[in-house]
């Protein structure tokens, strides 16, 4: 592990590239981007034919394109199947310290259907942990941090970056949560790092009395974080800012600063962004660090929502309301009129939030006339103030009301969380 490289990236991440003129940041990531795509059509063969020419001219990209280009497209001339194999072999085994021809590899737990892979060097993870511990941690106080991180697969990422000044300690979600509870008791953080779903339960142990922690800070990544998991946090874990990691195999792309806003890494990542409304964007993402995978004009398939106020923490680079959840989550419900209505998941998450006593609940569409309502609380009381406020949303947005069932709401850690969904047929 290249521990020169962690220190420098957070250097320069931490002190030289705050941004505060637009300006200055846009000219930046012109350089880069123009360093970046030369790179690329030299060593990517899928590349090569767009040498010389424009971001502009670049043909977009997603999972699928990805994995179907894998071996054509990666720079370092690694198999698909190869890489498949390793990944799934330390997914099965839980020991993610093998490599291939020197690179780690990794499995997306991505929700869209495709299963990708991901190949990172020794140089992109040290850059990759550098840039996010310049972001993540807290100023001026590094030294004796203890980070604790719940994640559902490794891949020797983490326990690499242990050294005295900082210590990681990686939990396992697939593990028994009793087990991992005690572990974090024994280990007692400074920085919790979690998905929401996992959060939710170290929450519950604190209120049961299970579990005594005190960080000072909490970073939810992997999954939306929802306003109302945020609230309750914040109260269980006493903290004025719940820190959020907008991350994903396709790279690190927003944290929340020390302001409480979410910020694009505009530092890493050029950002296109396709409007889905006046506010709403799907980002398009050209990664200008990485090297191995090329990540340039990806479609990201996640709904953004913009701020335009600017921040108090200075920033240039773009601040975001929130993160809303996925395209293709946006429900399709059938229009008085005959057309199909978008819904957006967080109106959705309106319909629950609104009714008091649901901590825990999913709301999935299973088909054009079909929405389930998963909830820690079914009661016949807020069965009846569901079915009203949904059909407020009816009537508002002008769609026919879809036959709406309830079941009793469980946890599973073995995929994503996603709070509202559509399930594809
Ligand atoms: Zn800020």
């Amino acid at each position: 592990m290249n521990k020169a490289l962690i220190l420098q990236t957070f250097m320069r991440a931490r002190y030289f590239h705050g941004f505060k003129n637009r300006k200055k940041l846009e000219s930046y990531q012109q350089k880069q981007l123009a360093k970046q795509l030369s790179y690329m059509t030299k060593k990517s063969p899928y590349f090569r034919q767009y040498e010389g020419r424009p971001l502009e001219d670049f043909p977009y990209m997603d999972k699928k394109i990805m994995m179907d280009n894998f071996d054509n497209m990666n720079t370092a001339g690694i198999h698909k199947e190869d890489a498949l194999q390793l990944a799934i072999n330390s997914e099965k085994s839980r020991d993610f310290s093998d490599k291939l021809h020197g690179y780690s590899v990794g499995l997306s737990s991505g929700t869209s259907g495709h299963r990708g892979v991901f190949v990172l060097s020794d140089n992109e993870i040290a850059t990759w942990v550098g840039g996010m511990m310049a972001k993540m941690l807290p100023k001026g106080k590094v030294f004796g941090t203890k980070v604790a991180f719940f994640l559902r697969a490794d891949n020797n990422l983490y326990e690499s970056s242990n050294s005295k000044a900082l210590q990681f300690e990686f939990f396992d979600i697939l593990k028994p949560m009793n087990e991992n509870i005690e572990k974090l008791q024994q280990f007692q953080p400074t920085i919790l790092v979690a998905p929401p779903s996992v959060l939710l339960l170290l929450a519950d142990a604190v209120n049961g009395k299970k579990l005594s922690i005190d960080p000072t800070r909490i970073i939810s990544v992997a999954e939306v974080l929802t306003e109302s998991d945020e609230k309750y946090f914040k109260k269980v874990f006493k903290q004025k800012i719940i820190y959020q990691v907008y991350q994903c195999t396709e790279g690190f792309l927003a944290y929340t600063c020390e302001h409480g806003s979410l910020h694009l890494n505009e530092d890493v990542v050029y950002v296109e962004k396709e409007y889905l409304d006046n506010k709403r964007f799907m980002p398009i993402i050209t990664d200008f660090v990485r090297k191995t995978q090329p990540i340039i004009r990806y479609r990201l398939n996640d709904i953004l929502v913009e701020e335009k106020k600017p921040c108090k923490c200075g920033t240039s680079m773009l601040r975001l309301k929130k993160i809303e959840g996925r395209m293709d989550d946006i429900f399709e419900l059938e229009g008085m009129n005959g057309d199909v209505v978008s819904v957006f998941p967080d109106f959705i998450s309106r319909v629950v939030l609104y009714v008091p006593n649901i901590k825990n609940y999913r709301v999935v569409q299973e088909s054009p006339q079909k929405v389930v309502f998963y909830l820690d609380n079914i009661s016949a009381k807020n069965k009846k103030l569901i079915k009203k406020e949904f059909s407020a949303l009816a009537k508002k947005m002008n769609f026919r009301m879809p036959d709406v069932s309830f079941e009793k709401y469980q946890p599973d850690f073995s995929r994503k969380m996603k709070r509202v969904e559509r399930i594809k047929k």
